[in-house]
């Protein structure tokens, strides 16, 4: 991927999650890897970061490489996931936390503004990140603690 104008987030959107363990996260990782990687036909997981539930930050597909997360919207667009259902559960403080550490870097590294930093549902029809994340993504973005 040469360069990166915007980063999404998104959330995983199965059975919610309420595991903390690296080992439970592991094995749902592996899951969502092979189904975007067997049944989509995607060279690997189509998110470049993903927060678990204790906040933990994994490295899905490199930065190097578009990711497959955004329909007809991946070219310079980083894609960050946090496991979990947030149209059942909300997301944990661990989380939240996380996401604000990780957009702030990512965003400083890239250089990518605040008004870039968007969520899945506002790029394309879709109840992506949830009911219980949107409006948190929101309060980040407004709050100043992007900045
Ligand atoms: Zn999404």
């Amino acid at each position: 991927m040469s360069g990166v104008s915007r980063i999404t987030v998104h959330h995983e959107g199965h059975t919610p999650v309420w595991f903390t363990d690296v080992r439970s996260t592991r094995a749902r990782l592996e899951q969502v890897r092979n189904i975007h990687t067997r049944d989509r036909r995607w060279g690997d997981i189509g998110y470049h970061y993903v927060i678990d539930r204790a906040g933990r930050v994994i490295q899905g597909r490199s930065v190097a490489y578009q990711g497959a997360h955004v329909s007809q919207q991946n070219p310079h667009n980083i894609g960050v996931m946090l496991l979990g259902n947030f149209e059942q559960q909300s997301p944990s403080q661990a989380q939240l936390r996380s996401l604000q550490v990780s957009l702030r870097h990512l965003m400083g590294r890239y250089r990518v503004p605040v008004s870039r930093v968007y969520t899945h549902r506002e790029l394309g029809p879709t109840v992506c990140p949830g009911r219980n994340l949107q409006p948190r993504v929101a309060s980040l973005r407004s709050s100043g603690a992007l900045a």
